[in-house]
């Protein structure tokens, strides 16, 4: 067999890096055409300097300094991690604010899905009876009663899609009232309305927790249904109730209660909807170097694509932008948004020093070994996923949506955590790249999984979705792989399609994010 053809990616002409897509990587004496000879064995996805670079010198990808070469770097040199020194980050104080710098382009007509409606006008793309809890304390009681409800109940009404039991790990033991805690409360609150739920709201409560029921999900929070007042919407079993004598009690009290809103849930049909009903979280994980090469970019593309059509775009995960929030406030809508930006990334910067670390914790030994150096690479390849609108609206951690367009939800960057934040904002589909693999779910929202490689697809050939990894293999460009996730998307959507992750039914836990004291 005679060696490969040399595929290497340059992202940028100032570039002073390229990556080597090779399967299995190059070795050393492989001549590049119109570059150098390889002095080593470069892995797949890592960096070989293209020309020579000074001790000191910026390193350079995406047309971005992304460290400091700590000793002189021959061309044809393998550029891993120990050779790079970090740029400090960029200071929050005058950035180009709102500069028109996000693209607007023409919107995009005609496109539909089939879905639910909501009575707040909200559309879901599944139809889920979910069960709030207001404490870890009765997760194991309810587990056991939405088994006995898929088994006995769920049969026979075939247009709900699942049944789905809130779990968590908040509720008691922490410090309720202190700054901070207000965000797993909204979280949870605005988890409970997500779109995928249909309103059909009830609720599992132990009785002496700190998250009691009415403030977990007040009366003023409810949808109204049915002509019922708000104060009504909300149905609790409460575990310490006197009537419940023994634990079968309890659990039949849950099996009756949901009951009827299965049958509501039941009698609901999808129905054609513009594509502007879709709100679509995109997030990254288990990344590597191929991520902000063939799978973001075309997320990116397809991002621009949904919001041509109207619908709304969250991305998140703030160490994964910190780096790069020049360009973000530069492509905010209004000057508000962009101090918005602002103040979510001063608000993580506290957060983080506080804790001791800082923005250089985020680069996992995985991401290491698939070719990112750290996070100032990682997180031009992640801000990728946002395509080039405008910056329409900013939510805090645990806000819920009220907009369209693309939006910046600030969450960590923690893929659970993440997740579950977009949750609460309202999304009804989750777009989710992987280069390492991760085989991540959610119960509540489908996702869709897009591998960064074509040898990650064929490998886990039954969990990705989409493969990516065709842009660097040079047999699909970053505009084929956006235009079939968004037909994908609508697809899933509609309930055509369903997911790897569905199929299996692979369901991570929700992870709340509590950066307040626990007790
Ligand atoms: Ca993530």
């Amino acid at each position: 067999m005679g060696a490969p053809v040399p595929l290497t990616i340059r992202m940028d002409e100032r570039d002073n890096v390229a990556i080597v897509a090779n399967d299995g990587g190059l070795e050393a004496g492989t001549a590049l055409p119109g570059g150098p000879v390889l002095r080593e064995r470069v892995p797949q996805g890592h960096k070989l300097a293209l020309a020579d670079i000074a001790a000191g010198a910026p390193v350079l990808r995406y047309g971005t300094c992304i460290g400091l070469a700590a000793q002189a770097i021959p061309a044809g040199s393998w550029v891993h991690e120990r050779l790079l020194q970090m740029p400090a980050a960029r200071a929050l104080g005058d950035l180009p604010m709102a500069t028109g710098a996000g693209r607007v382009q023409p919107p995009l007509q005609g496109y539909s899905f089939q879905g639910y409606r909501n009575a707040d006008g909200s559309v879901g793309t599944r139809n889920l009876l979910a069960i709030t809890q207001t404490v870890q304390c009765v997760a194991g009681v309810t587990d056991v009663a939405v088994q006995r409800i898929k088994a006995e109940l769920l049969p026979r009404y075939p247009n709900v899609d699942d049944v789905v039991a809130l779990a968590h790990g908040y509720g008691c033991g922490v410090a309720i009232d202190a700054p901070g805690a207000e965000i797993p409360i909204r979280t949870l609150r605005h988890i409970s309305l997500n779109p995928n739920f249909g309103g059909a709201l009830m609720a599992v409560s132990l009785g002496c927790e700190k998250l009691q029921p009415e403030r977990l999900l007040p009366p003023g929070s409810l949808p109204i249904r049915d002509g019922r007042d708000a104060a009504a919407g909300l149905d609790v079993v409460c575990l310490q109730d006197s009537a419940h004598v023994g634990f079968m009690a309890m659990v039949d009290a849950i099996v009756r209660q949901a009951e009827p809103h299965l049958q509501r849930l039941d009698a609901r049909r999808r129905e054609t909807v513009p594509a502007s009903e879709l709100v679509v979280g995109v997030q990254c994980g288990g990344s590597d170097a191929f991520s902000g090469v063939t799978a973001n970019p075309a997320v990116g593309f397809c991002a621009d694509l949904l919001v041509r059509a109207g619908a709304s775009v969250l991305f998140s995960e703030t160490t994964e932008v910190r780096d790069g929030i020049a360009h973000l406030t530069a492509r905010a809508a209004t000057p508000e948004v962009a101090q918005a930006l602002v103040r979510e990334m001063a608000w993580f910067d506290a957060y983080l020093q506080r804790g001791g670390a800082d923005r250089s914790a985020n680069t996992t030994p995985g991401n290491k070994a698939g070719g990112l150096s750290n996070i100032v690479e990682k997180a031009m390849g992640s801000i990728v996923k946002s395509g080039t609108a405008p910056i329409q609206h900013v939510l805090a951690p645990g806000e819920k949506l009220h907009g369209k367009g693309l939006v910046y939800a600030a969450t960590p960057a923690s893929d659970f955590i993440c997740g579950t934040l977009q949750l609460a904002a309202g999304m009804n589909l989750h777009v989710f790249t992987t280069g390492r693999g991760t085989p991540y779910g959610l119960a509540a929202v489908p996702v869709v999984k897009v591998a960064t490689r074509s040898d990650l697809a064929r490998r886990w050939h039954d969990l990705m979705d989409i493969n990516a990894g065709r842009i660097a293999d040079g047999t699909a460009t970053i505009e084929d792989v956006g235009w079939e996730l968004f037909h994908g998307l609508l697809d899933v959507a509609s309930g055509r399609r369903r997911t790897w992750a569905e199929q299996w039914r692979l369901h991570n836990a929700l992870v709340l994010f509590n950066p307040a004291p626990v007790t």
